[in-house]
């Protein structure tokens, strides 16, 4: 489950990437936004905090 962003710890997580050294975070759009050229999409997080497939 992922229910909290990693950075900002805002409840509305909605991607899980991973950095190039291979760490992943769960993390809110606003988070996100800046550092998406940065990082890889992994999955997205739905409403429930479970990963969409
Ligand atoms: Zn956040």
């Amino acid at each position: 489950m992922f229910t909290h962003c990693d950075r900002c710890g805002n409840d509305h997580p909605g991607q899980l990437v991973r950095h190039d050294d291979g760490a992943q975070e769960a993390l809110c759009f606003t988070c996100w936004n800046p550092i998406r050229g940065t990082v890889k999409v992994l999955n997205w997080i739905n409403k429930h905090g479970k990963l969409q497939f």
